[in-house]
């Protein structure tokens, strides 16, 4: 279910229980349970990305209507670099085994680290934009604040490596999505992109953990999401590529 079609379910319901509560003279509390109950897909539909409830996202190579995909290609994405230590480690793990990867990189972790950044696309990976801040409260932020730390964000890229690399795709930070970020990425023409692979490795306890967990979920057209700010993720890395080549995965991006 997506926005528009809670509205269309949600109006005549709220319209049609109001009367068969006035006419058949039952409690009002009905009608607020209802309006209650209504706000779960709605909280549902802004934690999961994947629901595409207020924007429709990639969350799937399938998703993503892009030419020559084969059946073996999966994504990697990772989020909130750029981090000093393991943003390197992480491209020198990809550079040894000849993946490209995705980074949905932070405004604001840029800076005194653009050689990063510059490593980063020369070496054939995708710069995405994560916001500026991704700050905690991003997402109480009007449509108009959000459309600037997006654009922000974009020309800190653009300043840095030129125009032809500023970023068109846009990852929520959290993953939340709500009306206001659905108009702010519609204003600036970005795509936003989700992913159908949380690995949870910024809460992962253990390399075993997370790498049984990467292991267990990858599947054809997976956009695998994983953190370039996180020491277990760094470690795991290079296992996990190993066995998805095993079993005859290919890495592609967007
Ligand atoms: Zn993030």
């Amino acid at each position: 279910m997506n926005l528009k079609k809670f509205i269309l379910v949600f109006i005549p319901t709220f319209i049609l229980l109001s009367v068969i509560i006035a006419k058949m003279g039952y409690s009002w509390w009905w009608l607020l349970l209802f309006c209650l109950l209504s706000t779960i897909p709605l909280v549902l539909g802004a934690i999961y990305i994947e629901q595409n409830f207020f924007i429709r996202s990639v969350n799937s190579l399938q998703d993503s209507n892009l030419p020559n995909i084969k059946d073996t290609d999966i994504i990697l994405t990772f989020d909130d670099g750029i981090h000093p230590l393991w943003t390197p480690k992480v491209l020198d793990i990809l550079q040894v085994q000849g993946v490209k990867a995705m980074f949905f990189v932070i405004g604001k972790n840029i800076e005194g680290h653009e050689e990063i950044l510059k490593r980063l696309v020369h070496e054939g990976h995708i710069v995405g934009n994560h916001s500026l801040t991704h700050d905690m409260w991003f997402d109480m932020k009007s449509s108009a604040e959000m459309a600037a730390e997006l654009e922000q964000m974009n020309s800190t890229v653009a300043n840095i490596l030129g125009k032809e690399y500023t970023p068109v795709y846009f990852r929520p930070p959290y993953g939340v999505t709500n009306p206001n970020l659905a108009k702010a990425i519609r204003q600036t023409g970005m795509t936003s992109v989700g992913w159908n692979l949380r690995s949870m490795d910024t809460v992962a306890k253990s390399k075993d953990q997370l790498l049984e967990k990467l292991k267990t979920l990858t599947r054809p057209g997976s956009i695998v999401l994983l953190h370039d700010r996180c020491e277990i993720s760094v470690d795991t890395l290079t296992d996990y590529i190993v066995f998805c080549k095993q079993q005859g995965f290919t890495f592609t991006t967007l």
